[in-house]
C-alpha cells in the first residue's frame, strides 16, 4: 500500500479524501483548505506544526469519527475534495492556452538547493527557497508542465535560540519524514527506488521522497540510507552547513543525482532550470549521457546541451558564487572527465572565468553561464549588476551586451494575502480573482473597498501578529528561565493603536539589521515617544558562521531591554514561513535597508503589498522597479531611504542612509500615521495602502513571474528577441 492509501485506510469513510488533500502542498494555499484540517483539532493543529498527515495520523478514532458524523464539515470536504480534483484534472488552463508546445511528456525541470513550500517541510533556509516553493505553487497554478527537483535534508537548516545574552545558538532537529506528507518512491518491488552517485570515491545510494504541490511534483533525494557509509548517510544532513567538501557533495548530489532521479521516475525533461548555480553540474550529466547515446563528442553534444539548459542567477557579490579548489574538483571528477572524453584541463577550464590559469577555482556559476541558453537575474538592477560582474567571461562584448537578462521576482499570492484580505479581494474583484492576478485593472479596484473596512480587518491582522510575538516571545523566555516578570511582561508588549513596523531576513551585516540604532538617542525619541509611539518587529537567522550577524541580533536583543521601550520593540526567534506570514499580514510598515545594490531582489517586501502593508526601503532590488513618486519626489505606494552616495566609504553611506530614515520616520510616516478621523480612521495612509496593494501587487506575484519565465525562457527557440536583453549566451 502506498502511504497515501495506508492513511486512506484509517479514516471514517466520509473522511476519506483528506488522505488525497493532506499529502498534497495545494492544501496550504488558502484559509479554507487549512482550516479542514485545523478544525480537527486546533490545538493538535499547533502541535503538530501545521502538518496535516501528522493531525490525521495522531487524531483519536473519537475525534475523527465526531468530525465524520457531522454533516456541516462532511459538506465543506466534499465541497473541497471536489475542487481539488478539478484543479488536478483541468485542461484549460493558462500554459495550455500560451505555450501548448511546453508538453507534460517532456516538462521543465527546475533544480533548486532548497525549496520553501511550508514551515512543516522545513527544507529551506530563506530567500532563494520560499521563492522556488513560490514558483512551484504558481507553476501549478498556470498548467505548466514542471517538475522540481531537490535534497531531503534529514535536518534542514537550523532551529534558532538565542540564549540569556542575546548569542544565536543552533539546533538541529530530525526532520520525520515518515510522519510529513511526502511520500517515498518505490519500484515495482515495493522497495524505495534508488540512484547512484559516486561522491568521495564511494558509491552513494539516494532514495527519492516526492512532495506534492498542487500539479507539480517535487523529487528530493535523500542518502539516509543504511546502505551507505555513515558519513554518507549525511550529506542530505544539512542545507548549508558543513564546508566545501560537504558543500560540492551535496552539489554533486542535486545536479548528477537530479539528472539521474529524473531519469529513474521515467521522466525527460525539455528543459533544465538551474535556479542558482548550486545544480549547474547537472550540464555535465546531461551531457555524458548524450555522449553515451549518440557516441559523439563533448563539444559536439554542447550545443544541444545548453539548448536545454536555462540559469538564473541569485547574488550581486561575487564571494556569493560557489567555487572550488582544483584538489577538490579532482578528488571529486578525477573519474568524471573521461566518461566526456574530455582532459582533466578541459574540464576544469568549463569553469574557470581566465583560460590557462591554473590557479583559478571552479565556479559553478561560470559552469552555468557557458552551458545554458539564458541566463538572468532578479530583478532589472541584478541583471545589470551581473552584467558588470560577469563581463570578465565576455571579453569581446560590451557591457550591456553581456548576455544576462533579468525576469523580477514576485511572490504566490494566495500564499501571502491574508484570509481576511482574500476575503476582501473576493467580494471587491470577483469570484475568480486568483486566475487574474497580472490584471492591472482588477487591482485598481481596490479603490472602491471604503476606509473603513480594509482598514479594520487590517487592524485584526495587526492584532493577530501581536498575539503571535507575545506567544513566542514567552515561550522563548520561559525557555530561557528568565524571571517570572519579564515572562508575564509580554502581556504588556506591543500595542495595536501604535504604528507597526515590521523588519524580517536574514542577520548579516550588509542587510544592516542595525540601522535604526547608529543614532540610539534618536531612535528611543521616535520609538518612545509617548504622544505618537512606534514600535517594530525583528525576525530572523544569522548563518551559524556569521559571528557579525550574530551580534546584530545580539545588540537588537540588548536594545529591546532599553525601560523605555521594553513594550515597544521585540525580536521573534526562529523565523519561518509560519512567522513570515503573520508578520507580512500584520505590520503597517516594512522597513529594508540594505546596502545597494547587494538585494539581488529581495521579496518579503512584495509579500506586505499583497495585505496592505506600506514599503520604506532602500532603492534596491525589487523596490527601484517598484517604487513610485509623485511630481514632488513624494513616494506614491511607499518611501525610498536616502540615495546612492556612489561612495566605497561604507560608513558614510551608513549615516546618509540612517539619517535619511530617521528623517523619514519623523517627518513623513509618523506624521500620516497619527493623522486620523474621529473614528481613529487615517484616510491618507490607507489612500498609500491602496497605491501599494495596486501597483504592486499585478506586477510582483509568481504568476507573472513563471508566465514570464515560460514566455522568454521556456519556451523552445527563447534565448534572443524575445526581450532584447534576455540574448543567448552563445550568441
Ligand atoms: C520571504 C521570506 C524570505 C525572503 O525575504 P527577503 O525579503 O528576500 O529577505 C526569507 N525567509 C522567509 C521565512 C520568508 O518568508
Amino acid at each position: 500500500m502506498t502511504t497515501v492509501e495506508t492513511l486512506r485506510s484509517k479514516l471514517p469513510f466520509p473522511l476519506k479524501p483528506l488522505a488525497d488533500i493532506a499529502y498534497n502542498y495545494w492544501w496550504s494555499w488558502t484559509s479554507d483548505r487549512i482550516s479542514l484540517f485545523q478544525s480537527i483539532s486546533p490545538e493538535e493543529w499547533q502541535r503538530c506544526g501545521r502538518n496535516p498527515v501528522a493531525l490525521l495520523e495522531s487524531a483519536s478514532y473519537v475525534r475523527l469519527t465526531q468530525m465524520a458524523k457531522d454533516p456541516t464539515y462532511i459538506k465543506r470536504v466534499k465541497a473541497l475534495a471536489q475542487q481539488f480534483n478539478e484543479y488536478m484534472e483541468q485542461k484549460n488552463t493558462w500554459a495550455s492556452n500560451i505555450a501548448p508546445e511546453i508538453k507534460k511528456e517532456s516538462p521543465i525541470a527546475y533544480f533548486c538547493a532548497e525549496f520553501g513550500i511550508h514551515e512543516s517541510l522545513p527544507i529551506y533556509s530563506g530567500g532563494l527557497g520560499i521563492l522556488a516553493g513560490d514558483h512551484l505553487k504558481s507553476a501549478s497554478d498556470l498548467g505548466v508542465p514542471l517538475v522540481a527537483v531537490g535534497l531531503g535534508y534529514r535536518q534542514g537548516y537550523f532551529q534558532q535560540r538565542l540564549n540569556q545574552s542575546g548569542w544565536q545558538e543552533e539546533n538541529y532537529i530530525d526532520n520525520p519524514f515518515e510522519r510529513m506528507p511526502v511520500e517515498l518512491i518505490t519500484n515495482e518491488q515495493g522497495q524505495p527506488l534508488t540512484i547512484k552517485v559516486e561522491v568521495r570515491q564511494r558509491m552513494v545510494n539516494a532514495q527519492i521522497w516526492l512532495a506534492r504541490v498542487g500539479r507539480v511534483k517535487l523529487y528530493l533525494l535523500d542518502t539516509n540510507r543504511d546502505d551507505n557509509d555513515p558519513i554518507d548517510r549525511w550529506l542530505t544532513g544539512h542545507l548549508y552547513g558543513g564546508n566545501q567538501d560537504t558543500r560540492i557533495a551535496q552539489e554533486v548530489l542535486l545536479g548528477i543525482g537530479g539528472v539521474r532521479a529524473l531519469q529513474a521516475v521515467g521522466i525527460n525533461p525539455s528543459i533544465h532550470h538551474l535556479n542558482e548555480g548550486h545544480a549547474a553540474f547537472c550540464t555535465l550529466e546531461i551531457a555524458r549521457n548524450e555522449i553515451q547515446r549518440t557516441g559523439k563528442s563533448f563539444y559536439d553534444v554542447e550545443a544541444s546541451v545548453r539548448d536545454r539548459c536555462v540559469f538564473t542567477t541569485h547574488t550581486p557579490v561575487p564571494a556569493g558564487h560557489d567555487v572550488f579548489s582544483s584538489d577538490l574538483m579532482d578528488s571529486y571528477f578525477a573519474h568524471y572527465w573521461a566518461t566526456l572524453g574530455i582532459s582533466r584541463e578541459q574540464f576544469l577550464a568549463l569553469g574557470a572565468r581566465r583560460l590557462g590559469d591554473p590557479w583559478e577555482p571552479f565556479g559553478m556559476t561560470v559552469l552555468a553561464l557557458r552551458m545554458c541558453r539564458t541566463a538572468n537575474g532578479v530583478s532589472e538592477l541584478h541583471g545589470q549588476v551581473s552584467r558588470k560582474m560577469w563581463k570578465i567571461l565576455y571579453p569581446e562584448r560590451a557591457e550591456d551586451k553581456v548576455p544576462i537578462g533579468y525576469i523580477t521576482n514576485g511572490v504566490h499570492a494566495p500564499t501571502w494575502t491574508a484570509p481576511l484580505l482574500a476575503d476582501l479581494y473576493q467580494e471587491y474583484f470577483g469570484e475568480d480573482w486568483l486566475n487574474n492576478l497580472m490584471d492591472s485593472q482588477m487591482w485598481a479596484k481596490v479603490d472602491n473597498i471604503p476606509d473603513e473596512e480594509i482598514w479594520w480587518r487590517h487592524q485584526v491582522l495587526k492584532e493577530r501578529l501581536i498575539a503571535h510575538t507575545r506567544y513566542k516571545l514567552k515561550l522563548a523566555r520561559q525557555q530561557r528561565h528568565e524571571d517570572q516578570h519579564r515572562i508575564d511582561s509580554v502581556e504588556q508588549l506591543l500595542d495595536p493603536n501604535v504604528l507597526t513596523i515590521g523588519f524580517a531576513r536574514r542577520f548579516s551585516l550588509y542587510k544592516r539589521g542595525d540601522l535604526l540604532l547608529r543614532d540610539a538617542e534618536r531612535a528611543l525619541r521616535i520609538f518612545g515617544n509617548s504622544d505618537r509611539p512606534v514600535q517594530i518587529v525583528f525576525a530572523g537567522k544569522a548563518h551559524p558562521q556569521d559571528e557579525e550577524g550574530k551580534r546584530i541580533i545580539q545588540r537588537l536583543m540588548e536594545w529591546c531591554k532599553h525601560p523605555s521601550l521594553v513594550s515597544r520593540v521585540a525580536l521573534i526567534e526562529d523565523y519561518d514561513i509560519y512567522t513570515a506570514q503573520k508578520l507580512v499580514q500584520g505590520v503597517d510598515v516594512w522597513l529594508n535597508n540594505p546596502r545597494r545594490p547587494l538585494e539581488a531582489s529581495g521579496t518579503s517586501g512584495q509579500k506586505v503589498c499583497f495585505n496592505g502593508g506600506i514599503n520604506c526601503s532602500v532603492l534596491d532590488g525589487w523596490w527601484c522597479e517598484g517604487y513610485q513618486a509623485d511630481a514632488n519626489g513624494k513616494g506614491i505606494n511607499g518611501w525610498a531611504i536616502g540615495e546612492d552616495a556612489n561612495t566605497s566609504d561604507q560608513e558614510l553611506q551608513d549615516r546618509i542612509d540612517s539619517e535619511a530614515l530617521y528623517k523619514l520616520l519623523e517627518e513623513e510616516i509618523v506624521p500620516m500615521y497619527y493623522d486620523q478621523d474621529a473614528n481613529g480612521v487615517p484616510h491618507r495612509w490607507i489612500q498609500m495602502m491602496k497605491a501599494s496593494i495596486k501597483i504592486n501587487a499585478p506586477l510582483f506575484n509568481t504568476d507573472r513571474m513563471v508566465a514570464d519565465y515560460v514566455t522568454q525562457v521556456y519556451a523552445p527557440g527563447c534565448s534572443s528577441g524575445v526581450k532584447p536583453i534576455l540574448a543567448s549566451v552563445t550568441a
